[in-house]
């Protein structure tokens, strides 16, 4: 099979880990990086799926941009040549604000990426302190500023609501902070705590004073209002574009198409001939990664064949996710899905349903209740 297919490359490093991640994503340095990077350029060099065309790259972390420039290059040129992109591929990476300058965002526009995405997380000091982050609030606006001036034209801000101590006014300020840098995209997602990180521990001692339900969803409905108001379309939950920039890599997830990853603790997932998928996800830590690919060990950590059960409740989960919805399965219970419709959560569009702005606050329970 020869048909464009989304690439996501992963990088593992970070200077530092963030508070509240879980990513695969290490604090480390020295030569374990570029071991890393090279390990990576023989992984894509030799890939099974050379030749397929790339309709989208994706490099993600991690943070990409704690690797120079040249790595940066040599990677996407790799990749460029494995999967030769289609005609205006996309083509992003994440950036963490304090590890870009105009040079190198320079550097990647030359090397072909046309999409950045920036973690900016927060504009209060204190947040960012809090979170663990190595840059400072106005390290966002320069950022902006420079990926602007060396011609990024398609710009994302990654904020996070539900912080710590936030307050509806601080969201609010947040909110209107990213929209005056007129990214074209913005990732607004409530902070989680995940198991295993310092959060995680913090709450456990009755640390963090997260904001509790009803404050998250009148933060999560500020987010649309605001953005609604700025003329972006909410076109996946907690993602929100101006028309003709959604991001067309993340929406190939949403919709259930193949993905194709390289990198430690990249995951994968094509199809195969008898039109199940298989999902793969590369060993974690570069330095399993790189001793299997140095070894031509087994690159592999896991790997699961998805049933048509299994792609169906991926399809409606995800699916649910995006404005456009699903399509109105046959398969699909007749007595819930009158039940959601009357709560008011779920509603037709077409040959297809999707959620109202109601059953957004509700997409586990409606996801639940469908499948
Ligand atoms: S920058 Fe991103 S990937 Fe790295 S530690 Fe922080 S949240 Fe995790």
């Amino acid at each position: 099979m020869n048909s464009p297919v989304a690439i996501y490359v992963h990088v593992p490093f970070c200077p530092s880990k963030c508070g509240y991640c879980d990513f695969n994503s290490y604090a480390l340095a020295g030569d374990i990086v570029g071991r890393t990077v090279e390990a990576m350029l023989a992984e894509i060099r030799r890939s099974p799926w050379r030749g397929r065309p790339a309709k989208t790259i994706f490099f993600g972390g991690g943070t990409p941009t704690f690797l120079d420039a040249d790595c940066l290059t040599a990677l996407l040129d790799a990749v460029v040549e494995a999967h030769p992109p289609i005609e205006g591929a996309e083509i992003t990476s994440e950036a963490n604000p304090g590890t870009v300058d105009q040079e190198k965002f320079r550097a990647m526009t030359r090397a072909g990426f046309n999409r950045i995405s920036l973690g900016a997380q927060s504009f209060v000091p204190e947040d960012l302190l809090r979170l663990g982050r190595v840059h400072g609030a106005a390290d966002v606006g320069h950022a902006v500023r420079a990926a602007r001036e060396a011609g990024f034209a398609n710009l994302n801000l990654d904020l996070m609501f539900g912080l710590p101590g936030q307050s509806s006014r601080a969201w609010r300020q947040n909110l209107d902070l990213a929209l005056s840098l007129k990214p074209e995209h913005l990732s607004l997602y409530c902070l989680t705590i995940e198991p295993d990180t310092r959060f995680a521990r913090l709450d456990r001692r009755g640390m963090l004073d997260l904001p509790d339900e009803d404050a998250q969803v009148e933060f999560y409905d500020l987010a649309v209002a605001c953005t609604g108001n700025a003329g972006y379309e909410a076109y996946e939950i907690s993602n929100f574009a101006k028309p003709g920039y959604e991001c067309r890599h993340n929406l190939c997830y949403w919709r259930g198409e193949e993905y194709l990853a390289y990198g430690p603790g990249a995951v994968g997932c094509f199809a195969e001939p008898a039109g199940l998928r298989t999902r793969y996800t590369n060993q974690k830590h570069p330095e399993r990664y790189c001793e299997a690919i140095e070894s031509a060990g087994d690159l592999w950590c896991a790997s699961e064949s998805l049933d048509e059960g299994v792609l169906r409740t991926e399809r409606i989960m995800l699916g649910l996710r995006l404005r456009e919805g699903i399509d109105h399965l046959p398969s699909l219970d007749p007595h819930a899905l009158a039940s959601l419709r009357s709560r008011g959560w779920l509603e037709p569009e077409g040959a297809r349903l999707r959620l109202t702005p109601a059953g957004r606050h509700f997409c586990t329970e409606v996801a639940a209740a469908l499948i």
